[in-house]
């Protein structure tokens, strides 16, 4: 969901989650909990030719949203974490 409230340096000062409608809000700069931010451009072959979809989910609606899906999502453990 789009949000054009920014702060001094441009970024959103928060983020709403499209399924649920739950805002999420930085302090500091940094949200105060990770969500899942997809963005696709339509290219040819598409009904969307040209269109760029985007839109953010909380972790509870990433975790309801995969549950759905017939072959899981691909997990890999990052190795280094800084
Ligand atoms: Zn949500």
């Amino acid at each position: 969901m789009r949000n054009y409230e920014r702060d001094s340096y441009g970024e959103p000062r928060k983020v709403t989650c499209n399924q649920c409608g739950r805002v999420i809000v930085k302090q500091n700069g940094i949200l105060r909990e990770d969500v899942c931010c997809i963005q696709k451009k339509w290219g040819y072959f598409s009904k969307k030719d040209g269109e760029i979809h985007s839109f953010v989910l909380c972790e509870a609606c990433y975790d309801r949203f995969i549950k759905g899906f017939q072959v899981p999502v691909t997990i890999e453990t990052e190795t280094e974490l800084m």
